[in-house]
């Protein structure tokens, strides 16, 4: 979704158009009579943009959910609770297991799609409320207490 540069309404399919030389990206009304360069479907989502300065580690993953801080090893640690292999755990969710290494060394970050696979296979939650931290809080007490486990090591 991209907002018309001409009315400001959200558009799936944005129009460039060439006016007076410069690109416009309009929506399909606005496009109307116009010269049309080329259109661009958003039916695909368009990555977010990184943020340069971010004091805080996280990443928007939802529209109002972000992912916790420790979800790497949330993720390692539910596993090795059901005693599954990297490997199982990868053939069982349809992904490579060097990501999924990688997600519990805390190296990359799992896409939505994944958080929520790895989610409702390790029955955990690896995504908390952005606007409304408290609500997430009160869930993720007891994780955090035990995370220094892992750090001290
Ligand atoms: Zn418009």
């Amino acid at each position: 979704m991209e907002d018309c540069e001409l009315c400001g309404r959200p558009t799936e399919t944005v129009y460039v158009l060439n006016i007076e030389n410069v690109e416009m990206r309009t929506c399909a009304k606005c496009a109307k009579g116009k010269k049309v360069i080329r259109t661009e479907s958003y039916a695909e989502p368009k990555k977010a943009k990184m943020q340069a300065t971010s004091a805080r580690p996280r990443q928007v993953s939802d529209d109002d959910k972000v992912l916790i801080e420790d979800y790497g090893f949330t993720v390692r640690r539910a596993r090795e609770k059901m005693h599954l292999p990297i490997k199982v755990l990868a053939e069982m969710l349809n992904e490579k297991e060097h990501l999924l290494v990688r997600v519990e060394e805390q190296k990359t970050k799992p896409t939505i799609e994944l958080t929520k696979k790895l989610e409702k296979a390790l029955r955990i939650k690896l995504t908390e409320d952005a606007v409304e931290e408290s609500r997430a809080y009160t869930n993720k007490v007891s994780e955090s207490a035990t995370i220094g486990d892992f750090v001290g090591e």
